[in-house]
């Protein structure tokens, strides 16, 4: 089962940067708001698992696509079907631990919320699995000034030396600083 999951993946061909959250955190927003901006955009979709979606990102003017988005669920979590939290140890470990390509993991937490469990078992997973991450707390724009700190105090109390970038897909805001994380591993650095 798990061997022909894996063998429906892409060739790993580009460099691949995965967005891991719970339903609902953000993820396609963010998504969207990375792509959206002038300097890239998806095309086609050169391939798609049953857990497991991959997005092509072309630079505007460039005729090839030059990376990999893709979308997965979050680690164990509660509330997402039975079925889907199974395919976790079936294909979407195998593909974080396994993946050859995959150069940055963006471990998506909603910053208005306390961290949830499974929020702390993805980075958890993440850790250990060794692989470069970093954590994307979402909806920052639905904060003050200061609660966004005391939010984001209480994150990195929580994940102590795991950076973490407040992001905002209604404002723009910590764009270009996941696009500039996002060079940085495509770059290998
Ligand atoms: P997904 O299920 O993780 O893909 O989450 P979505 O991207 O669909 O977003 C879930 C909900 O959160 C939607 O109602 C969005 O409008 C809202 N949302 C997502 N990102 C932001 C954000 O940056 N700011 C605010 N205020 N709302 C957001």
């Amino acid at each position: 089962m798990a061997a022909s999951d894996v063998g429906q993946f892409p060739a790993p061909a580009l460099p691949e940067v995965a967005f891991l959250g719970r339903s609902n955190v953000g993820k396609s927003s963010v998504i969207n708001s990375l792509v959206g901006t002038k300097i890239a955009k998806t095309s086609s979709t050169p391939g798609r698992t049953r857990s497991i979606n991959f997005f092509e990102v072309r630079w505007a003017g460039k005729p090839a696509p030059e990376l990999i988005f893709t979308d997965l669920p979050g680690y164990g979590f509660a509330r997402i079907a039975r079925e889907v939290s199974a395919r976790w140890p079936e294909f979407i470990e195998p593909y974080l631990k396994d993946r050859p390509n995959l150069s940055l993991c963006l471990a998506l937490i909603d910053v208005n919320i306390p961290a949830q469990e499974s929020d702390q078992q993805l980075v958890e997973f993440l850790e250990s699995s060794g692989r470069t991450f970093l954590v994307v707390a979402t909806k920052a724009d639905r904060l003050s000034g200061n609660q966004l700190q005391n939010s984001l105090h209480a994150m990195r109390e929580r994940f102590p030396g795991v950076t973490i970038v407040p992001f905002s897909a209604r404002t723009g805001a910590g764009r270009n600083e996941l696009w500039q994380a996002i060079r940085e591993a495509m770059a290998g650095g």
